[in-house]
């Protein structure tokens, strides 16, 4: 048994109010109220009224059993306000908690003069009714928050270990930034690697990974990381997923060993996962626009998620684990605002991802103990478009063919550095403003597609790319210094055939930038990715403040912290995401059932 901490306040809108209230009179004031629960203690409430109407109703106190009880706190002291009655229904599964809170209202509203019999009579009986049909109360073995790619690898990992699973979406469609995520995944892979000459190991994935996070990354997880990379790559395949056969070297990434999905963006991902799913549906229920809201711990573990959902609440119940996989906060503005140390204001800055990316695991798992790291470290990158800061228009093929120039067409960065050392660059050109500057080597035929399925011509088309026979005749199309852009490349064309390092320290190259016709597009920074959020450890379990493990809580993705440190590689996102999925949904699905 245990006690909430958790208060719910009412208050009437005077437009909703129905019922009979103009029959009611009181003493205004607030009034306490008791009775008791299912425990025998009371639950304690604290309504306010006016003259003639219940206006607030607070639970100032109690002891019933969390989650399903919780319903009734909520639900309750609405229809009251809402109906102006007693005379309200009591919530399914939570009948004595329902009669309790219905008890201590009662008091209260005695103490404030209310006739009780009238109060007892009156109410709008749809009303009454709403209370029951809007709570909906499921069990499964492991319960998820988060549709995106940890969620969904979670959930299937979990069934295969013999789970039963529900996941809880908020959004229209399960996907998140996973779906329109540049999706390129790390991993050392020989068979792809050695035909190219590449040279690789898991050592060199794991030294980068930590490194790129200027070592602030926890190394047990890094390992598990770059470890597990390819096995779940494989795992990926065996279920039916396809990549391409080369591998690249993906913008920040640093080394040639990006994996390319043969679907566009994250689809394959999601597709993989999904046409699993569909397949077990009598194991596993994805529910949509069904926002998590409270985890609840029950006897020390986590085993509770309330949510909202189209028709009403609803409370899941993970009798083995709840896993939070709820994504990264890059589409809050007020998180990133809070959490921001280093970079200037990121109020007015676009972002790569979807307008679920809110944070919202990190306040659920902080509220039941869970500890949060590195939540300074947000990764921007200089590829947003200059309007939406969406990643689609970007001409980009390989980080090897391509430069970027500044209004006055002059390069200003290793364009095969860091993704914080690019962003931070851009943000001292002006107007953080640039173009990357290619040549057809990267577009042998206008047909050819970019990462997010739009060919050359399209965005030609569409203005959003600028083609030209030239580089003097680009460069007036660009508005930026003809000269300036001639020497640039042509620098760029040197380093290409003694292979760097160039003046800026860049190393990567294969082509030259000598082939008509030739493609610019322009860019600014955008937000990417939170690379802070909930610690967890090498078994993807939550830790609390002191490193203890939260019992049957688990988190996966770009909701957990400590990985990538203050900088995340490019390619290793769906890595992490795939690999800790993974993770949490095997070891979820082997926590010793609680009673129902
Ligand atoms: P990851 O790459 O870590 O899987 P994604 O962004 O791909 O992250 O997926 C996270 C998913 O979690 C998104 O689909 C998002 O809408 C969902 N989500 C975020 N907050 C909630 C919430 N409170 N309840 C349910 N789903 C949520």
């Amino acid at each position: 048994m245990k006690r909430l901490s958790m208060l719910f306040l009412l208050t009437a809108v005077a437009g909703l109010v129905v019922g009979c209230g103009s029959d009611l009179s009181f003493e205004p004031g607030s009034y306490t109220g008791g009775a008791p629960g299912i425990h025998g203690e009371d639950v304690v409430v604290s309504v306010t009224v006016d003259r003639s109407s219940i206006k607030e109703i607070e639970i100032v106190e109690n002891h019933e059993t969390p989650g399903v009880s919780d319903v009734a706190f909520e639900r309750i002291p609405q229809a009251v306000i809402d109906g102006q009655t007693l005379n309200v229904d009591t919530v399914s599964g939570a009948t004595y908690s329902s009669n309790a809170i219905i008890g201590a209202i009662e008091e209260a509203l005695a103490a404030a003069g209310g006739d009780i019999a009238a109060l007892r009579a009156g109410g709008d009986d749809e009303n009454a009714d709403a209370v029951t049909a809007a709570t909906e109360v499921l069990n499964a073995d492991v319960v998820i928050i988060g549709a995106g790619g940890a969620g969904l690898s979670a959930a299937v990992a979990a069934n295969e270990a013999g789970a039963s699973v529900i996941v809880l979406e908020k959004m229209p469609q399960v996907g998140g930034n996973t779906i329109i995520s540049g999706s390129a995944f790390n991993a050392v892979d020989p068979g792809r690697q050695e035909p190219l000459g590449i040279e690789d190991s898991v050592d060199r994935h794991y030294e980068q990974t930590l490194a790129g996070g200027d070592y602030e990354g926890d190394p047990t997880l890094v390992r598990t990381l770059v470890e597990n990379a390819y096995p779940t790559l494989e795992w990926l395949e065996a279920h039916g997923m396809e990549f391409d056969d080369h591998v690249f070297t993906v913008l920040g990434g640093l080394w040639p060993r990006a994996h390319h999905p043969v679907m566009p963006l994250g689809t394959g991902y999601i597709k993989t996962y999904m046409d699993y799913i569909e397949e077990h549906s009598d194991e596993i229920t994805v529910l949509t626009e069904t926002r998590a809201r409270e985890i609840y711990l029950e006897g020390g573990r986590a085993s509770v998620v309330n949510a909202s959902g189209p028709d009403g609440t609803v409370v899941a119940q993970g009798h083995k684990a709840v896993i939070v996989a709820t994504g990264g906060f890059g589409a809050s503005i007020e998180l990133r605002e809070r959490y921001n140390t280093h970079w200037p204001s990121l109020a007015e800055i676009g972002t790569t991802n979807h307008p679920g990316a809110t944070g919202d695991g990190l306040a659920m798992a902080e509220a039941v103990g869970a500890d949060l790291v590195g939540l300074e470290y947000i990764q921007l990158l200089p590829m947003g478009d200059p309007v939406t800061g969406s990643l689609s228009g970007n001409i980009e093929q390989a980080v090897e063919n391509r430069i970027f120039v500044n209004k006055d067409g002059n390069r200003f960065v290793d364009e095969g550095a860091r993704r914080d050392v690019m962003t931070r660059a851009l943000f001292d050109q002006e107007d953080s403003f640039m173009w990357i500057v290619l040549d057809s080597h990267n577009y042998p035929t206008m047909d050819t597609t970019n990462n997010f399925n739009e060919t050359i011509q399209e965005l030609v088309d569409q203005g959003r790319a600028l083609m030209a026979d030239s580089l003097e005749e680009l460069a007036v199309q660009m508005d930026v210094d003809p000269d300036n852009l001639v020497a640039a490349v042509a620098a760029f064309n040197e380093a290409v055939e003694t292979g760097g390092p160039d003046e800026f320290g860049r190393t990567l190259f294969q082509y030259r930038i000598d082939t008509p016709p030739y493609f610019a597009g322009g860019r600014k920074p955008t937000v990417h990715h939170t690379m802070g959020g909930i610690r967890i450890n090498e078994r993807a379990q939550v830790l609390d403040t002191d490193g203890t493990v939260i019992p049957g809580l688990y988190a996966a993705g770009e909701t957990t912290g400590g990985i990538h440190g203050t900088n995340r590689l490019g390619g290793n996102a769906l890595v992490d995401v795939n690999v800790f999925g993974r993770i949490a949904g095997t070891n979820a699905a082997a926590e010793q059932p609680t009673a129902e």
